[in-house]
Parts: C-alpha cells; structure tokens; sequence
C-alpha cells in the first residue's frame, strides 16, 4: 500500500512547537520566574451560563427515550440554521435559505475539507502572513509544488504588510483560488468594505473562487468594517463564507462553526460546463460527515438568544479591554503597532528592525512574557511579533509593566 506522499512535504510545524520548547527551557532554567503567555490564540474565559443551561438541557434530553436525539441532519438542525440566518445574515440585508448554511465542528474541518471538491489544479492565493492551516491543508491536497527558501513554488503569495495597510494587492498572476481571512489572525487588522469589493470585483472577472474565513466577525467594533463578504456586491457567486463559534463565544473546546455555500455559487467541470458548488458541498458532507453533536448545536442556538448575545458580547469586551490597553499602552513606550481595534491580535513591529526571533527571545529572557514570532506566519511576517488579547486582565497589565520597565 502506499501513501499520500504530499503528507511528506509537509514542513514541521516549526512556529508553536519552538515557541513550547524556548519557553519550557526558559521555566526550566529559572523556576521562580513567572512567565505570562500572550502567544497562543486560545480564549481563557468560561463559557456564559446561558450556553451552559442550553447544554445541561441537552444532555438531559438524551437520558430520555422520548427525547433522545440520535443522528441528525449532515447539515445540521433546522433551528441552528435558522438561527444564523435571522440573527448574523438578515439584519445585514442577506437573504439564505437553510440548505446554504451547513453547520459544521469548528472551521478548522471545513477550512480543509472544501479541498474535496475543488480540483487539484487550481492555482491559489493566501494571504502573507497566514494563519498556518491554509497551507497545510493545500499541501495536502498537492496544490503548492515545492517548498524552497521558506515558499512554496506554486502558491501565489499575497504579502500583508504595514506599508499596504495590510490589505494585499490583487495578484499579477490568476489565481483560481483566493483565501482571505479577516478580521485577521495573525495581523489583527480589518478590511473595509471597498477593499473587500475590490477583491469580491476580482473573482467575478478571474471567475476565482473566495475562501472567506470570518472566524473573528464578532469582534468588529464599528460599521465600517464588513461583517460578511457577503455585504459587498456581488459576493455570493464568487464566495464561501466560512464562521466559527470558537473565539466568539468561546467554543474551542465545544466544537460548532458554520460554512455557507450560496446556491449561486458555480465551478467548471472538466466538460467545461457549470456545476453547482452548494450541491458538491452538500454530498460530499452526506458521505464524510455525519453531523455536529446535538449538544453543541444546542450550545449554538444559545448564543443567539437576547442573554446569549450580551453574555457572548461581555467576554468579547474583556478581550478586547486587554487590546486596547495593549496597543495603547506599546504606542506610548514608542513602538509600532497594528491591529487589535477589530481583532483580538496586535502585530508589534519589532524595533530597531531586530528579527522575529531575537525579538521573541528578548521579551521571553528580559520580560518572560511568551509571544509569538512573526515570521512563523509567513516570510512578510520577519521583523514582526503577535501578541493575543484572550490572556486576563491581571496578566495582560503585568506584561505590560514589564516591557515598559525592562526594554
Ligand atoms: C481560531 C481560528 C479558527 C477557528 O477554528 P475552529 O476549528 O473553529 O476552532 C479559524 N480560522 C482562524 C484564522 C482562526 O484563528
């Protein structure tokens, strides 16, 4: 038997692996230190009672026979579906029925597995610094040809740096595929509109495809900044929106996100003809997937009720409490810093053009304060560092003192 060899191309998840590792022998080497971890992108505070009545209703469910839930629906429930299109799609104007909306265990899955129906030979973009699992799953799936000098020869690279506000230039070259993540992980910056359309333009003329993850919507503080991509003209025939519950409400350990793939929405077949994505997508989770947990769903649904809403919104505030004082408080000692209005990331440039890496050591031996290097995000992420808001207050404020004392 042999195997897929694109899993042999896969690079060592060099970044979180060596962050772990420099951190541990820092612990190690001085125990009374009290390190303070600003680097991983995980949420901290507990989930909302109203989310965990909604499960404990659930779980009581399933002890009865008159209630008990076995398989459900591949797409998911009715009134999880619902649920999303009256509360995140109609208040912004966005019409769906629910056999566009597939709820799904986190986008990481589906962020992967839309890879099942889209050819091998397309050519795609992503974003420069990127959130790691984009690649990942294209060399999966043998999209990227060879990997020399940090790149990969067949993606199309899209830098995001501070001197195009982030927000990449349309590719010379075509790209079939286009992924596009904001509000942005690892940059924490945002897209207005026009830019988005600008992009959303792109695809209808390419006839490209739009991967849009938005798993950090909620944390968008005004109107200028699009909820969904669906809010610019023209969005659905060229996008998948892909969600997820995990930093709005704090479901990483639960498991629920959402995918939506607009009946609008066509590829080429090798024929040349015109093949619906929605009914690609809609088989394909027939076979594979068989459904997000009831208890999760039910989770879910409890986000959008009213307390759902303020009690997601309270934690989301916490964060970005912490953002705000991050930036503020880096801007005062001087340094550059980007995102963290829209997201709960700041991208600190590293001063005096220090690398990614020396940076990363200097506030780990001097601050012990755990970030995560740049340039573990993609070649144009050199010469920058994230830090996350999801930490405490407590913590956030002591890290702060540090750097402001010690560098
Ligand atoms: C955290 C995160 C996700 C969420 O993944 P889940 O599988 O839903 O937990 C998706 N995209 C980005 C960019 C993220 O940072």
């Amino acid at each position: 038997m042999n195997i897929n060899n694109n899993f042999l191309r896969l690079q060592q998840n060099y970044l979180f692996t060596e962050v772990v590792n420099r951190a541990k022998a820092f612990a190690k080497a001085h125990p009374n230190n009290q390190l303070i971890r600003l680097g991983v992108g995980d949420v901290t505070r507990p989930l909302p009672p109203v989310i965990i009545n909604a499960m404990h209703r659930a779980v009581d469910e399933e002890a009865d026979s008159r209630t008990f839930r076995g398989y459900g629906p591949e797409q998911g429930y009715a009134f999880l579906r619902n649920a999303i299109i009256h509360n995140d799609y109609e208040p912004l104007g966005i019409q769906f029925t629910p056999d566009e909306i597939f709820i799904s265990d986190g986008a990481g899955s589906d962020l992967g597995n839309l890879s099942d129906i889209l050819g091998t030979d397309n050519r795609i973009a992503i974003q420069d610094p990127v959130y790691p699992a984009y690649i990942d799953t294209n060399v999966m799936a043998g999209r990227t040809g060879y990997f020399h000098d940090g790149r990969w020869s067949d993606i199309i690279y899209l830098p995001c740096t501070a001197e195009n506000g982030f927000c990449p230039d349309l590719p010379k070259e075509h790209a079939d595929i286009i992924w596009l993540c904001y509000p942005n992980n690892p940059t924490g910056t945002a897209l207005t509109r026009e830019q988005l359309q600008r992009w959303v333009r792109y695809a209808q003329e390419k006839q490209s495809l739009i991967i849009f993850d938005s798993a950090y919507e909620a944390f968008i503080q005004n109107d200028n900044i699009p909820h969904s991509i669906y809010e610019t003209e023209g969005a659905k025939e060229v996008a998948i929106e892909i969600r997820s519950y995990s930093k709005t409400a704090g479901f990483t350990g639960i498991r629920c996100g959402y995918t939506v793939v607009p009946k609008e929405l066509y590829g080429r077949n090798n024929q040349g003809g015109k093949t619906s994505l929605n009914t690609l997508w809609t088989r394909r989770q027939c076979t594979k997937y068989n459904g997000t947990s009831y208890i999760s769903q039910r989770a879910a649904e409890a986000i959008y009720t009213e307390q759902g809403k303020q009690e997601t919104r309270a934690n989301i505030q916490y964060y970005m409490q912490n953002a705000r004082l991050i930036r503020r408080q880096l801007q005062t000692a001087g340094y550059e810093v980007y995102g963290g209005e829209h997201a709960p990331y700041i991208w600190l440039r590293t001063p005096g053009n220090m690398s990614s890496w020396d940076f990363f050591d200097l506030l780990l031996n001097r601050c012990e304060v755990v970030a995560t290097p740049g340039v573990g995000f993609g070649p144009s992420g050199e010469n920058y560092l994230r830090l996350t808001a999801f930490g405490t207050h407590e913590d956030t404020q002591e890290a702060l003192q540090r750097i402001k004392e010690r560098l």
